[in-house]
Protein backbone atom coordinates (compact mmCIF):
# COMPACT_ATOMS: atom_id res chain seq x y z
CA UNK A 1 0.00 0.00 0.00
CA UNK A 2 2.58 2.61 1.67
CA UNK A 3 4.87 1.51 -1.73
CA UNK A 4 2.00 2.13 -4.42
CA UNK A 5 1.62 5.83 -3.31
CA UNK A 6 5.02 6.77 -3.21
CA UNK A 7 5.17 5.18 -6.45
CA UNK A 8 2.30 7.50 -7.83
CA UNK A 9 3.98 10.30 -5.65
CA UNK A 10 7.15 9.94 -7.63
CA UNK A 11 5.52 9.14 -11.25
CA UNK A 12 3.79 12.45 -10.10
CA UNK A 13 6.72 14.46 -9.48
CA UNK A 14 8.53 13.05 -12.50
CA UNK A 15 5.56 13.89 -15.19
CA UNK A 16 5.94 17.75 -13.56
CA UNK A 17 9.81 17.66 -13.64
CA UNK A 18 8.90 16.44 -17.80
CA UNK A 19 6.63 19.13 -17.95
CA UNK A 20 8.99 22.28 -17.13
CA UNK A 21 11.76 20.68 -19.00
CA UNK A 22 9.55 20.60 -22.00
CA UNK A 23 8.61 24.00 -21.49
CA UNK A 24 11.65 25.22 -21.15
CA UNK A 25 13.08 23.65 -24.01
CA UNK A 26 11.39 24.95 -26.96
CA UNK A 27 9.82 21.87 -29.19
CA UNK A 28 10.93 21.09 -32.69
CA UNK A 29 8.82 20.01 -35.85
CA UNK A 30 11.24 17.62 -37.62
CA UNK A 31 9.26 16.66 -40.52
CA UNK A 32 5.88 15.25 -42.22
CA UNK A 33 4.68 12.31 -43.60
CA UNK A 34 1.28 11.54 -45.45
CA UNK A 35 0.12 7.72 -45.79
CA UNK A 36 -2.65 7.79 -48.08
CA UNK A 37 -5.06 4.16 -47.74
CA UNK A 38 -7.93 3.28 -49.22
CA UNK A 39 -10.06 4.75 -46.39
CA UNK A 40 -8.24 7.36 -44.54
CA UNK A 41 -5.05 9.74 -44.89
CA UNK A 42 -2.43 9.37 -41.93
CA UNK A 43 -0.60 12.09 -41.33
CA UNK A 44 3.10 11.62 -38.86
CA UNK A 45 4.19 14.83 -37.53
CA UNK A 46 8.15 14.32 -35.95
CA UNK A 47 8.74 16.09 -33.17
CA UNK A 48 11.89 16.39 -31.39
CA UNK A 49 9.68 16.27 -27.36
CA UNK A 50 6.56 15.42 -26.78
CA UNK A 51 3.79 17.86 -28.03
CA UNK A 52 1.83 19.86 -26.00
CA UNK A 53 -1.23 20.28 -28.94
CA UNK A 54 -4.49 21.32 -29.44
CA UNK A 55 -6.86 21.54 -32.94
CA UNK A 56 -10.21 22.62 -34.10
CA UNK A 57 -11.99 22.33 -37.55
CA UNK A 58 -13.12 25.17 -39.78
CA UNK A 59 -15.45 24.69 -42.92
CA UNK A 60 -15.80 26.34 -46.43
CA UNK A 61 -13.21 25.38 -46.98
CA UNK A 62 -12.50 22.81 -44.56
CA UNK A 63 -9.82 22.51 -42.71
CA UNK A 64 -8.64 21.07 -39.51
CA UNK A 65 -5.86 23.55 -37.93
CA UNK A 66 -3.55 22.25 -35.45
CA UNK A 67 -1.66 24.55 -32.67
CA UNK A 68 1.65 22.93 -31.56
CA UNK A 69 2.86 24.82 -28.20
CA UNK A 70 6.81 25.87 -28.16
CA UNK A 71 7.27 24.34 -31.41
CA UNK A 72 9.53 25.21 -33.84
CA UNK A 73 9.84 24.81 -37.50
CA UNK A 74 12.72 22.50 -38.94
CA UNK A 75 10.47 20.38 -41.62
CA UNK A 76 10.01 21.81 -44.93
CA UNK A 77 6.94 23.36 -45.31
CA UNK A 78 3.93 23.36 -47.37
CA UNK A 79 3.52 19.76 -48.36
CA UNK A 80 1.30 19.48 -51.54
CA UNK A 81 -0.46 16.04 -51.31
CA UNK A 82 -1.62 14.58 -54.55
CA UNK A 83 -2.32 10.74 -53.76
CA UNK A 84 -5.00 11.38 -50.93
CA UNK A 85 -8.38 11.34 -51.52
CA UNK A 86 -8.82 13.97 -48.66
CA UNK A 87 -5.85 16.08 -48.16
CA UNK A 88 -4.92 18.85 -50.50
CA UNK A 89 -2.03 21.10 -48.47
CA UNK A 90 -0.35 21.05 -45.35
CA UNK A 91 0.62 24.43 -44.51
CA UNK A 92 1.58 26.97 -41.81
CA UNK A 93 -0.46 29.60 -40.50
CA UNK A 94 0.08 32.72 -38.26
CA UNK A 95 0.74 31.78 -35.07
CA UNK A 96 -2.43 32.83 -32.15
CA UNK A 97 0.83 33.09 -29.71
CA UNK A 98 3.96 33.78 -29.40
CA UNK A 99 6.08 30.32 -29.07
CA UNK A 100 2.85 28.47 -31.04
CA UNK A 101 3.22 26.90 -34.47
CA UNK A 102 -0.25 26.91 -36.35
CA UNK A 103 -0.47 23.97 -38.84
CA UNK A 104 -3.25 24.03 -41.04
CA UNK A 105 -4.57 20.57 -43.17
CA UNK A 106 -6.17 21.75 -46.40
CA UNK A 107 -9.40 19.07 -47.08
CA UNK A 108 -11.30 17.73 -50.14
CA UNK A 109 -14.25 17.18 -47.79
CA UNK A 110 -15.58 17.61 -44.01
CA UNK A 111 -14.26 14.74 -41.86
CA UNK A 112 -13.93 14.38 -38.37
CA UNK A 113 -10.41 13.90 -37.30
CA UNK A 114 -8.46 11.56 -34.79
CA UNK A 115 -5.67 13.12 -33.27
CA UNK A 116 -3.00 10.92 -31.22
CA UNK A 117 0.36 11.30 -29.65
CA UNK A 118 2.91 8.41 -30.43
CA UNK A 119 6.17 7.72 -27.97
CA UNK A 120 9.61 6.93 -29.28
CA UNK A 121 9.76 2.99 -31.03
CA UNK A 122 11.59 0.73 -28.86
CA UNK A 123 13.97 0.43 -31.76
CA UNK A 124 14.76 3.81 -32.49
CA UNK A 125 13.00 4.45 -35.87
CA UNK A 126 10.64 6.84 -35.13
CA UNK A 127 10.89 9.31 -31.87
CA UNK A 128 8.06 11.48 -30.33
CA UNK A 129 4.99 12.18 -33.26
CA UNK A 130 1.45 13.58 -33.65
CA UNK A 131 -0.81 11.36 -35.57
CA UNK A 132 -3.59 13.11 -37.70
CA UNK A 133 -6.02 10.59 -39.02
CA UNK A 134 -8.09 11.82 -41.48
CA UNK A 135 -11.14 9.21 -42.68
CA UNK A 136 -11.82 9.25 -46.40
CA UNK A 137 -15.69 9.07 -45.61
CA UNK A 138 -17.97 11.05 -42.90
CA UNK A 139 -18.39 7.16 -41.39
CA UNK A 140 -16.37 7.22 -37.87
CA UNK A 141 -12.87 5.78 -38.48
CA UNK A 142 -13.35 3.13 -36.50
CA UNK A 143 -16.19 1.06 -38.32
CA UNK A 144 -14.89 -1.68 -40.01
CA UNK A 145 -14.78 -0.25 -43.51
CA UNK A 146 -14.97 -2.38 -46.96
CA UNK A 147 -12.00 -3.70 -47.91
CA UNK A 148 -12.65 -2.83 -52.00
CA UNK A 149 -14.56 0.18 -53.38
CA UNK A 150 -16.77 -2.45 -55.03
CA UNK A 151 -17.48 -5.00 -52.43
CA UNK A 152 -21.28 -4.35 -52.45
CA UNK A 153 -21.13 -5.70 -55.83
CA UNK A 154 -18.65 -8.48 -55.34
CA UNK A 155 -20.81 -9.57 -52.09
CA UNK A 156 -24.04 -9.62 -54.08
CA UNK A 157 -22.79 -11.80 -56.53
CA UNK A 158 -21.14 -13.96 -53.94
CA UNK A 159 -24.42 -14.73 -52.56
CA UNK A 160 -26.00 -15.42 -55.75
CA UNK A 161 -23.13 -17.94 -56.98
CA UNK A 162 -23.38 -19.38 -53.46
CA UNK A 163 -27.00 -20.70 -53.86
CA UNK A 164 -25.78 -21.83 -57.66
CA UNK A 165 -23.46 -23.67 -55.24
CA UNK A 166 -20.16 -21.94 -57.76
CA UNK A 167 -19.18 -19.31 -55.10
CA UNK A 168 -15.46 -18.62 -54.92
CA UNK A 169 -13.28 -19.92 -51.86
CA UNK A 170 -12.07 -16.30 -50.63
CA UNK A 171 -8.69 -16.15 -48.88
CA UNK A 172 -7.52 -12.76 -47.01
CA UNK A 173 -3.72 -12.51 -47.71
CA UNK A 174 -2.51 -10.02 -44.84
CA UNK A 175 0.76 -8.30 -45.72
CA UNK A 176 2.24 -7.89 -41.94
CA UNK A 177 3.01 -3.96 -41.15
CA UNK A 178 2.93 -1.38 -43.82
CA UNK A 179 3.19 2.51 -43.55
CA UNK A 180 4.61 3.63 -40.23
CA UNK A 181 4.51 0.53 -39.24
CA UNK A 182 8.25 -1.01 -40.63
CA UNK A 183 8.22 -4.46 -38.72
CA UNK A 184 11.56 -5.91 -38.50
CA UNK A 185 14.47 -4.25 -39.89
CA UNK A 186 17.26 -6.15 -41.54
CA UNK A 187 20.91 -5.58 -41.38
CA UNK A 188 21.08 -3.71 -44.50
CA UNK A 189 18.31 -1.73 -43.19
CA UNK A 190 15.61 -3.57 -45.42
CA UNK A 191 11.87 -2.81 -43.87
CA UNK A 192 9.63 -6.27 -43.25
CA UNK A 193 7.08 -3.87 -44.83
CA UNK A 194 8.22 -4.05 -48.13
CA UNK A 195 9.40 -7.73 -48.49
CA UNK A 196 5.44 -8.34 -46.91
CA UNK A 197 3.69 -6.61 -49.42
CA UNK A 198 5.76 -7.86 -52.71
CA UNK A 199 4.98 -11.51 -51.07
CA UNK A 200 1.64 -10.99 -50.30
CA UNK A 201 0.80 -9.20 -53.86
CA UNK A 202 2.25 -12.40 -55.45
CA UNK A 203 0.12 -15.01 -53.57
CA UNK A 204 -2.70 -12.83 -54.33
CA UNK A 205 -2.10 -12.62 -58.26
CA UNK A 206 -1.37 -16.68 -57.86
CA UNK A 207 -4.91 -17.51 -56.67
CA UNK A 208 -6.59 -15.28 -58.67
CA UNK A 209 -6.01 -16.98 -61.36
CA UNK A 210 -7.46 -20.04 -59.86
CA UNK A 211 -10.81 -20.30 -61.01
CA UNK A 212 -12.89 -20.21 -57.97
CA UNK A 213 -10.66 -18.73 -55.70
CA UNK A 214 -10.63 -15.11 -55.27
CA UNK A 215 -7.62 -13.66 -53.14
CA UNK A 216 -8.55 -10.00 -50.88
CA UNK A 217 -5.88 -8.18 -49.46
CA UNK A 218 -5.69 -6.23 -46.07
CA UNK A 219 -3.82 -4.05 -47.14
CA UNK A 220 -2.72 -3.04 -51.15
CA UNK A 221 -0.08 -0.33 -50.21
CA UNK A 222 2.44 0.82 -47.96
CA UNK A 223 -0.04 2.36 -45.33
CA UNK A 224 -0.75 1.32 -41.45
CA UNK A 225 -3.92 -0.95 -40.97
CA UNK A 226 -4.52 -1.87 -37.42
CA UNK A 227 -4.89 -5.44 -36.15
CA UNK A 228 -8.69 -5.24 -35.67
CA UNK A 229 -9.00 -3.49 -39.41
CA UNK A 230 -6.91 -6.72 -40.47
CA UNK A 231 -9.52 -9.38 -39.18
CA UNK A 232 -12.22 -6.92 -40.37
CA UNK A 233 -11.62 -6.53 -43.58
CA UNK A 234 -11.21 -10.40 -43.67
CA UNK A 235 -14.53 -10.79 -42.06
CA UNK A 236 -16.28 -8.50 -44.32
CA UNK A 237 -14.94 -10.34 -47.39
CA UNK A 238 -16.32 -13.15 -45.79
CA UNK A 239 -12.86 -15.08 -46.39
CA UNK A 240 -12.85 -18.82 -45.85
CA UNK A 241 -8.95 -18.47 -44.89
CA UNK A 242 -6.71 -15.39 -43.43
CA UNK A 243 -2.68 -15.87 -44.08
CA UNK A 244 -0.76 -13.76 -42.99
CA UNK A 245 2.55 -13.07 -44.40
CA UNK A 246 5.81 -11.51 -42.03
CA UNK A 247 9.34 -12.01 -41.89
CA UNK A 248 11.23 -12.60 -38.72
CA UNK A 249 13.76 -11.55 -36.91
CA UNK A 250 16.27 -12.85 -33.96
CA UNK A 251 18.92 -10.66 -31.90
CA UNK A 252 21.88 -12.43 -33.50
CA UNK A 253 21.74 -13.00 -36.80
CA UNK A 254 22.24 -16.73 -36.52
CA UNK A 255 18.90 -18.27 -37.11
CA UNK A 256 17.02 -18.76 -40.30
CA UNK A 257 14.17 -20.47 -42.02
CA UNK A 258 10.45 -19.83 -42.46
CA UNK A 259 7.92 -20.95 -39.53
CA UNK A 260 4.33 -21.36 -39.33
CA UNK A 261 2.20 -20.45 -36.73
CA UNK A 262 -1.14 -20.95 -36.15
CA UNK A 263 -4.30 -19.64 -33.46
CA UNK A 264 -4.26 -21.24 -29.72
CA UNK A 265 -5.96 -19.96 -26.93
CA UNK A 266 -4.68 -22.14 -24.42
CA UNK A 267 -1.08 -23.35 -25.06
CA UNK A 268 1.43 -20.05 -24.50
CA UNK A 269 4.78 -20.84 -24.49
CA UNK A 270 8.56 -18.93 -25.30
CA UNK A 271 7.63 -18.56 -29.02
CA UNK A 272 4.49 -16.72 -28.39
CA UNK A 273 5.97 -14.31 -25.85
CA UNK A 274 8.87 -13.34 -27.97
CA UNK A 275 6.44 -12.81 -31.14
CA UNK A 276 3.91 -10.68 -29.15
CA UNK A 277 6.67 -8.68 -28.12
CA UNK A 278 8.38 -8.27 -31.33
CA UNK A 279 5.59 -7.80 -33.69
CA UNK A 280 2.31 -6.65 -31.41
CA UNK A 281 3.68 -4.68 -28.65
CA UNK A 282 5.47 -2.82 -31.66
CA UNK A 283 2.64 -2.56 -33.86
CA UNK A 284 0.59 -1.25 -30.99
CA UNK A 285 2.83 1.50 -30.46
CA UNK A 286 3.30 2.43 -33.99
CA UNK A 287 -0.46 2.25 -34.66
CA UNK A 288 -1.22 3.77 -31.12
CA UNK A 289 -4.80 4.54 -30.55
CA UNK A 290 -5.33 1.97 -28.19
CA UNK A 291 -8.33 0.45 -30.34
CA UNK A 292 -6.75 -3.05 -30.28
CA UNK A 293 -6.57 -3.35 -26.52
CA UNK A 294 -9.98 -1.96 -25.99
CA UNK A 295 -11.53 -4.73 -28.55
CA UNK A 296 -9.33 -7.17 -26.48
CA UNK A 297 -10.99 -6.64 -23.61
CA UNK A 298 -14.54 -6.30 -24.81
CA UNK A 299 -14.12 -9.90 -26.82
CA UNK A 300 -13.49 -11.34 -23.13
CA UNK A 301 -16.82 -11.21 -22.04
CA UNK A 302 -17.81 -13.15 -25.47
CA UNK A 303 -19.19 -16.35 -23.79
CA UNK A 304 -16.22 -18.27 -23.45
CA UNK A 305 -18.47 -21.46 -24.34
CA UNK A 306 -19.11 -20.01 -28.03
CA UNK A 307 -15.61 -18.77 -28.61
CA UNK A 308 -14.30 -21.91 -27.57
CA UNK A 309 -16.47 -23.70 -29.97
CA UNK A 310 -15.39 -21.51 -33.04
CA UNK A 311 -11.92 -21.69 -31.84
CA UNK A 312 -11.37 -25.27 -32.46
CA UNK A 313 -12.75 -25.60 -35.56
CA UNK A 314 -10.53 -22.47 -36.96
CA UNK A 315 -7.78 -24.35 -35.08
CA UNK A 316 -8.14 -27.55 -36.40
CA UNK A 317 -8.69 -26.12 -40.02
CA UNK A 318 -5.89 -23.80 -39.84
CA UNK A 319 -3.46 -26.25 -38.29
CA UNK A 320 -4.39 -28.48 -41.75
CA UNK A 321 -3.61 -25.06 -43.84
CA UNK A 322 -0.13 -24.77 -41.92
CA UNK A 323 0.82 -28.75 -42.35
CA UNK A 324 0.26 -27.87 -46.40
CA UNK A 325 1.94 -24.52 -46.26
CA UNK A 326 4.71 -26.06 -44.46
CA UNK A 327 5.10 -29.40 -47.10
CA UNK A 328 5.58 -26.61 -50.00
CA UNK A 329 7.24 -23.94 -48.52
CA UNK A 330 10.00 -26.73 -47.35
CA UNK A 331 10.51 -27.53 -50.89
CA UNK A 332 12.00 -23.83 -51.87
CA UNK A 333 13.17 -22.39 -48.83
CA UNK A 334 14.60 -24.07 -45.34
CA UNK A 335 12.36 -23.79 -42.58
CA UNK A 336 12.84 -22.92 -39.12
CA UNK A 337 10.17 -24.97 -37.46
CA UNK A 338 9.18 -28.04 -39.42
CA UNK A 339 5.80 -28.41 -37.90
CA UNK A 340 2.76 -25.25 -36.95
CA UNK A 341 3.37 -23.57 -34.00
CA UNK A 342 0.54 -22.76 -31.40
CA UNK A 343 0.57 -19.07 -30.86
CA UNK A 344 -2.36 -16.67 -29.37
CA UNK A 345 -1.88 -13.83 -31.79
CA UNK A 346 -3.99 -10.45 -32.19
CA UNK A 347 -4.32 -10.96 -36.49
CA UNK A 348 -5.02 -15.09 -35.64
CA UNK A 349 -8.34 -14.28 -33.37
CA UNK A 350 -10.98 -14.62 -35.57
CA UNK A 351 -12.57 -17.05 -34.09
CA UNK A 352 -14.82 -17.58 -37.21
CA UNK A 353 -11.95 -17.65 -40.09
CA UNK A 354 -9.43 -20.17 -39.80
CA UNK A 355 -5.41 -18.44 -39.76
CA UNK A 356 -2.44 -19.08 -40.26
CA UNK A 357 0.89 -16.53 -39.49
CA UNK A 358 3.47 -17.10 -41.81
CA UNK A 359 7.19 -16.10 -41.26
CA UNK A 360 8.58 -16.39 -44.92
CA UNK A 361 12.28 -16.03 -43.37
CA UNK A 362 14.26 -14.02 -41.15
CA UNK A 363 14.88 -11.05 -42.10
CA UNK A 364 18.22 -10.45 -39.22
CA UNK A 365 19.72 -13.38 -41.31
CA UNK A 366 21.68 -11.53 -44.11
CA UNK A 367 21.44 -14.32 -46.45
CA UNK A 368 17.69 -14.08 -45.94
CA UNK A 369 17.50 -10.55 -46.16
CA UNK A 370 18.85 -10.69 -49.36
CA UNK A 371 16.40 -13.53 -50.22
CA UNK A 372 13.46 -12.09 -49.18
CA UNK A 373 13.52 -9.02 -51.58
CA UNK A 374 14.99 -11.28 -54.67
CA UNK A 375 12.04 -11.17 -57.47
CA UNK A 376 12.72 -15.08 -58.44
CA UNK A 377 12.99 -16.38 -54.39
CA UNK A 378 9.26 -14.15 -53.77
CA UNK A 379 7.92 -16.00 -56.53
CA UNK A 380 9.10 -19.22 -55.42
CA UNK A 381 7.39 -18.58 -52.10
CA UNK A 382 4.88 -17.08 -53.16
CA UNK A 383 4.07 -20.11 -55.75
CA UNK A 384 4.26 -22.58 -53.24
CA UNK A 385 2.19 -20.94 -50.90
CA UNK A 386 -0.91 -20.60 -53.67
CA UNK A 387 0.00 -24.14 -54.26
CA UNK A 388 -0.62 -25.63 -50.39
CA UNK A 389 -3.41 -23.13 -49.81
CA UNK A 390 -5.47 -24.45 -53.45
CA UNK A 391 -4.29 -27.87 -52.13
CA UNK A 392 -5.80 -27.62 -48.82
CA UNK A 393 -9.08 -26.44 -50.51
CA UNK A 394 -9.19 -29.18 -52.87
CA UNK A 395 -9.20 -31.46 -49.73
CA UNK A 396 -11.59 -29.75 -47.52
CA UNK A 397 -13.85 -27.43 -49.83
CA UNK A 398 -16.42 -25.37 -48.07
CA UNK A 399 -19.97 -25.80 -48.98
CA UNK A 400 -21.60 -23.61 -51.65
CA UNK A 401 -18.17 -23.08 -53.65
CA UNK A 402 -17.09 -24.17 -57.27
CA UNK A 403 -14.56 -26.48 -55.80
CA UNK A 404 -17.28 -28.99 -53.36
CA UNK A 405 -19.67 -28.59 -56.88
CA UNK A 406 -16.31 -30.20 -58.41
CA UNK A 407 -15.36 -32.33 -55.50
CA UNK A 408 -19.30 -34.31 -54.61
CA UNK A 409 -19.97 -34.56 -58.99
CA UNK A 410 -17.55 -37.20 -58.60
CA UNK A 411 -19.18 -40.06 -57.88
CA UNK A 412 -19.91 -43.45 -60.04
CA UNK A 413 -22.83 -46.42 -59.84
CA UNK A 414 -21.13 -49.26 -60.88
CA UNK A 415 -23.29 -50.52 -64.03
CA UNK A 416 -23.11 -53.61 -65.89
CA UNK A 417 -19.86 -53.43 -68.00
CA UNK A 418 -17.90 -51.55 -65.75
CA UNK A 419 -14.43 -52.22 -65.03
CA UNK A 420 -12.19 -50.39 -62.79
CA UNK A 421 -9.75 -49.52 -65.35
CA UNK A 422 -12.80 -48.06 -67.59
CA UNK A 423 -14.28 -46.15 -64.94
CA UNK A 424 -10.74 -44.80 -63.95
CA UNK A 425 -10.41 -43.50 -67.61
CA UNK A 426 -13.74 -41.76 -67.73
CA UNK A 427 -13.13 -39.50 -64.70
CA UNK A 428 -9.73 -39.02 -65.86
CA UNK A 429 -8.35 -41.12 -62.51
CA UNK A 430 -6.01 -44.43 -62.10
CA UNK A 431 -7.36 -47.67 -60.70
CA UNK A 432 -4.86 -47.10 -57.81
CA UNK A 433 -6.42 -44.00 -57.00
CA UNK A 434 -10.04 -45.37 -56.77
CA UNK A 435 -9.49 -48.62 -55.29
CA UNK A 436 -7.25 -46.34 -52.07
CA UNK A 437 -10.15 -43.66 -51.96
CA UNK A 438 -12.61 -46.63 -51.95
CA UNK A 439 -10.70 -48.86 -49.78
CA UNK A 440 -11.31 -51.71 -52.47
CA UNK A 441 -8.98 -54.46 -51.62
CA UNK A 442 -9.39 -55.85 -54.99
CA UNK A 443 -10.39 -54.81 -58.53
CA UNK A 444 -13.82 -56.69 -58.48
CA UNK A 445 -16.81 -54.35 -58.55
CA UNK A 446 -20.49 -55.15 -57.88
CA UNK A 447 -23.54 -53.61 -60.17
CA UNK A 448 -25.35 -50.61 -58.01
CA UNK A 449 -22.05 -50.05 -55.91
CA UNK A 450 -21.11 -46.27 -55.58
CA UNK A 451 -17.82 -45.70 -55.84
CA UNK A 452 -16.00 -42.42 -54.79
CA UNK A 453 -13.88 -40.99 -57.87
CA UNK A 454 -10.81 -39.16 -56.02
CA UNK A 455 -10.63 -35.50 -57.58
CA UNK A 456 -8.24 -35.56 -60.44
CA UNK A 457 -4.38 -35.42 -59.37
CA UNK A 458 -3.78 -32.82 -61.80
CA UNK A 459 -3.65 -29.70 -61.01
CA UNK A 460 -6.26 -26.88 -61.41
CA UNK A 461 -5.92 -25.32 -64.52
CA UNK A 462 -4.83 -21.52 -64.08
CA UNK A 463 -7.54 -19.59 -65.92
CA UNK A 464 -7.18 -17.74 -68.89
CA UNK A 465 -6.85 -13.95 -68.98
CA UNK A 466 -10.61 -13.11 -68.20
CA UNK A 467 -12.81 -11.88 -71.18
CA UNK A 468 -13.69 -8.31 -71.80
CA UNK A 469 -17.11 -7.57 -72.38
CA UNK A 470 -18.15 -9.64 -75.02
CA UNK A 471 -19.37 -12.76 -73.61
CA UNK A 472 -20.05 -14.09 -70.19
CA UNK A 473 -19.75 -17.66 -68.19
CA UNK A 474 -23.31 -18.30 -67.09
CA UNK A 475 -24.76 -21.54 -64.98
CA UNK A 476 -27.31 -23.20 -66.80
CA UNK A 477 -29.36 -25.79 -65.01
CA UNK A 478 -30.63 -28.48 -66.72
CA UNK A 479 -34.31 -29.12 -67.28
CA UNK A 480 -36.59 -32.10 -67.62
CA UNK A 481 -36.30 -32.90 -71.07
CA UNK A 482 -33.67 -30.71 -72.27
CA UNK A 483 -30.61 -32.17 -74.11
CA UNK A 484 -27.62 -30.96 -75.13
CA UNK A 485 -27.98 -30.19 -78.71
CA UNK A 486 -31.43 -28.15 -77.18
CA UNK A 487 -29.48 -26.17 -75.02
CA UNK A 488 -26.31 -25.30 -76.96
CA UNK A 489 -28.78 -23.95 -80.00
CA UNK A 490 -30.43 -21.81 -77.27
CA UNK A 491 -27.08 -20.23 -76.06
CA UNK A 492 -26.00 -19.92 -79.98
CA UNK A 493 -22.72 -22.15 -78.52
CA UNK A 494 -21.67 -25.32 -79.44
CA UNK A 495 -22.44 -28.84 -78.31
CA UNK A 496 -18.66 -29.34 -78.15
CA UNK A 497 -17.83 -26.01 -75.85
CA UNK A 498 -20.44 -27.52 -73.47
CA UNK A 499 -19.16 -30.33 -73.35
CA UNK A 500 -15.25 -29.43 -72.76
CA UNK A 501 -16.67 -26.72 -70.37
CA UNK A 502 -18.02 -28.92 -67.85
CA UNK A 503 -15.53 -31.51 -68.80
CA UNK A 504 -18.65 -33.64 -69.89
CA UNK A 505 -17.56 -37.22 -71.35
CA UNK A 506 -21.09 -38.57 -72.29
CA UNK A 507 -23.88 -36.73 -73.71
CA UNK A 508 -26.44 -37.73 -71.30
CA UNK A 509 -27.29 -34.69 -68.93
CA UNK A 510 -29.43 -35.02 -65.43
CA UNK A 511 -32.32 -32.94 -63.96
CA UNK A 512 -30.92 -30.65 -62.10
CA UNK A 513 -27.55 -30.92 -63.33
CA UNK A 514 -25.70 -27.43 -63.40
CA UNK A 515 -23.84 -26.33 -66.69
CA UNK A 516 -21.55 -24.05 -67.49
CA UNK A 517 -21.93 -21.80 -70.42
CA UNK A 518 -19.74 -19.30 -72.55
CA UNK A 519 -22.48 -17.07 -73.87
CA UNK A 520 -21.73 -13.85 -76.43
CA UNK A 521 -24.03 -11.35 -74.50
CA UNK A 522 -25.80 -10.16 -77.29
CA UNK A 523 -26.87 -14.03 -77.70
CA UNK A 524 -28.42 -14.05 -73.82
CA UNK A 525 -32.14 -14.79 -73.65
CA UNK A 526 -33.91 -11.83 -73.88
CA UNK A 527 -34.40 -9.73 -70.49
CA UNK A 528 -37.78 -8.33 -69.79
CA UNK A 529 -38.31 -5.22 -67.32
CA UNK A 530 -41.45 -4.15 -65.45
CA UNK A 531 -41.14 -0.72 -64.22
CA UNK A 532 -41.89 0.11 -60.92
CA UNK A 533 -43.05 3.69 -59.35
CA UNK A 534 -40.30 5.82 -59.46
CA UNK A 535 -38.42 4.66 -62.09
CA UNK A 536 -37.02 6.07 -65.38
CA UNK A 537 -35.35 5.26 -68.39
CA UNK A 538 -32.08 6.52 -67.91
CA UNK A 539 -32.37 4.77 -64.36
CA UNK A 540 -33.26 1.49 -66.05
CA UNK A 541 -30.86 1.56 -68.95
CA UNK A 542 -28.09 2.76 -65.98
CA UNK A 543 -29.32 -1.02 -64.24
CA UNK A 544 -28.85 -3.11 -67.21
CA UNK A 545 -25.50 -1.32 -68.27
CA UNK A 546 -27.18 -0.29 -71.65
CA UNK A 547 -28.25 2.94 -73.73
CA UNK A 548 -31.09 4.91 -73.28
CA UNK A 549 -31.31 4.72 -76.83
CA UNK A 550 -31.02 1.13 -77.60
CA UNK A 551 -34.23 0.91 -74.99
CA UNK A 552 -35.92 3.55 -77.15
CA UNK A 553 -35.56 1.31 -80.04
CA UNK A 554 -36.04 -2.19 -78.94
CA UNK A 555 -39.35 -1.39 -77.24
CA UNK A 556 -40.39 1.23 -80.21
CA UNK A 557 -41.03 3.95 -77.55
CA UNK A 558 -42.77 7.22 -79.30
CA UNK A 559 -42.07 8.89 -75.86
CA UNK A 560 -40.12 8.51 -72.88
CA UNK A 561 -42.93 8.40 -70.20
CA UNK A 562 -43.25 5.27 -68.52
CA UNK A 563 -46.40 3.55 -67.19
CA UNK A 564 -45.97 1.46 -63.37
CA UNK A 565 -46.05 -2.35 -64.46
CA UNK A 566 -45.61 -1.65 -68.46
CA UNK A 567 -43.18 -4.64 -69.54
CA UNK A 568 -39.96 -3.16 -71.29
CA UNK A 569 -37.32 -5.59 -73.58
CA UNK A 570 -33.71 -4.82 -72.38
CA UNK A 571 -31.57 -5.24 -75.08
CA UNK A 572 -28.02 -7.35 -74.82
CA UNK A 573 -25.91 -4.52 -75.46
ZN1 LIG B 1 6.16 -9.06 -38.68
Amino acid sequence: MICKQIRALYVFITSLLLMVTSNAFSNELESVRVWPSPDETRVVVDLKSEVDFSYFTLSSPYRVVVDLKNTNLTAKLPVLVKDSKILAKIRSSTAPSKGTYRLVFELKAKVTPNLFKLKPTPGGQYGHRLVVDLPHSSRSSSKPNQPVSNASATAVSKDASQLAGNADIIVAIDAGHGGEDPGSIGPTRKYEKHATLSISRKIAEQLNSVPGVKAVMTRKGDYFVNLNKRSDIARSSKAHLLVSIHADSFRSAKPRGGSVFVLNTRRANTEISRWVEKHEEQSELLGGAGEVLAKTNTDKNVSQTLLDLQFSHSQKEGYKVATNILKEMGKVTRLHKKEPVHASLAVLKSPDIPSVLVETGFISNPTEEKLLFQRSHQDKLARALSKSIVQYFEQNPPEGTLFAQRKTAKKHRVVRGDSLSAIAKQYGSSTQAIMKANNLKSSGLKIGQTLIIPGSSKPIAIAKASNPVETEEITHTVKSGEYLGKIASKYKVSVASIKQQNSLKRETLWVGQKLKITVKLKDLPVRKHKVKRGEFLSKIAKKYGVTIDSIRKTNKLRSDTLAVGQILLIPNK
